[in-house]
């Protein structure tokens, strides 16, 4: 049988079954080299001339992730920012670009205060409403339809088959930031989208020790060459051990995405309704506004990331996440280990995220554990704040 038609999670977790030539290795070797060699005629035959450009170390990665997204081509990069940025730098200055009002704060900030100075015309829509995405195309003119679902830190969800189509009919291109849903959720290339996006650093990885990214296409075409250059002229190229370490988190993604995701639902739904927190922010909720959607194109889970509002406002919030004994403070998500933070302190100033969020990145310990330490903080945040 070929590895190209096992199951994902063969595929994840062999590393597409490739085989060293050389060595017969099950594990592959990781390459350093920063130059290759010409042949005595003067070519490359190897297909290989400078590290800057791609590296062998990288091969058997983007393969892994270019079949787990069923897409043409994958390219790695040296954080999920630097594959993002790509797509956006690959565009051309004048061009209409259109982005979500809530998705990651990082790359909203750098298209509103860079990409701008760079001559994109960026527009920020809401993305849950198909009807505004439509109204806010320029046709001629838009290029690109950036979303994010579930889009940091609020988990609104988008319908990427109805973005698609909205986007190809006006001949711009759809890329999604599929980073909290990850390959193991949502395959947006089968609904239409034209790029997928992860922060490779999270799920892809999923043990918080390494940052990097990765985009995949669903055609190898003109753009994607032009996303290439990207890489290797203004040289966001991952390095050749982060390449394998990579691969080598890869092999659990689906464990640990689908018991991540499990236990969100359990933590979403034991706290939905609670006396101590105003509200749950989770497309897992059936109460939750994106859930219908979410329902549609995600597939055996709804993700490992959501967000509580707790009751009290902000002090009580910032107590809360104070008083946690095994949930870690810290940014960022997709790790084995849950993750806590008050959103509104790490965005600042102009952030839309309301002061009493705490979003949550569950990990893999045993969900009573992190429902039991979080109940815990609750009731100590309160007894302090006096409520
Ligand atoms: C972390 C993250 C990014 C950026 O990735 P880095 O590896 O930190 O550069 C982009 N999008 C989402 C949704 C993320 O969570």
């Amino acid at each position: 049988m070929d590895h190209t038609n096992a199951k994902p999670e063969t595929i994840a977790a062999q590393g597409l079954g490739w085989i060293d030539d050389k060595t017969r290795a099950i594990t592959p070797p990781i390459h350093v080299s920063s130059t290759y060699l010409r042949d005595e005629d003067n070519q490359y035959r190897s297909g290989r001339v400078y590290a800057r450009a791609d590296n062998p170390s990288f091969d058997q990665a983007e393969a892994v992730i270019t079949q787990l997204e069923q897409g043409a081509a994958s390219l790695l990069f040296a954080s999920g920012m630097a594959a993002a940025t790509a797509v956006f730098q690959a565009l051309a200055p004048g061009d209409h670009v259109l982005a979500p009002k809530v998705m990651y704060w990082s790359l909203r900030n750098w298209l509103l205060n860079f990409a701008t100075h760079w001559g994109l015309q960026v527009e920020l829509v809401d993305m849950t409403d198909p009807a505004a995405v439509q109204a806010a195309i320029r046709p001629g003119k838009t290029r690109l339809v950036w979303i994010e679902t579930p889009a940091n830190p609020l988990w609104t969800v988008t319908d990427i088959e109805a973005t698609a189509a909205i986007a190809h009919a006006a001949g711009a291109v759809l890329a999604v930031d599929s980073t909290v849903a990850s390959p193991v959720l949502t395959r947006p290339l089968e609904l239409g989208a034209d790029i997928v996006m992860h922060a490779a650093t999270k799920y892809l990885n999923g043990h918080s020790d390494l940052i990097a990214g990765v985009l995949v296409t669903r055609e190898d075409n003109a753009l994607w060459q032009r996303i290439r250059g990207v890489r290797a002229q203004l040289g966001g190229t991952l390095g050749s051990f982060e390449a394998w370490m990579l691969l080598r988190g890869m092999r659990t993604l689906y464990l640990r995405v689908r018991a991540a995701s499990a236990s969100a639902l359990q933590i979403a739904q034991h706290f939905d309704g609670h006396g101590r927190v105003a509200e749950v922010l989770y497309p897992g909720l059936p109460s939750a506004r994106g859930h219908a959607v979410a329902a549609r194109q995600m597939s055996g889970g709804f993700g490992g990331m959501l967000s509580i509002r707790v009751a009290g406002g902000e002090a009580a919030a910032v107590a809360t996440a104070a008083r946690v004994a095994l949930w870690k403070r810290a940014t960022s998500l997709g790790g084995t280990e849950s993750l806590i933070e008050h959103r509104a302190s790490v965005e600042g100033a102009g952030s839309p995220v309301p002061t009493d969020l705490l979003r949550l990145s569950v990990g893999i310990e045993h969900v009573q554990d992190l429902i039991d330490d979080l109940e815990q903080a609750l009731r100590q945040a309160h007894g302090a704040a006096g409520a």
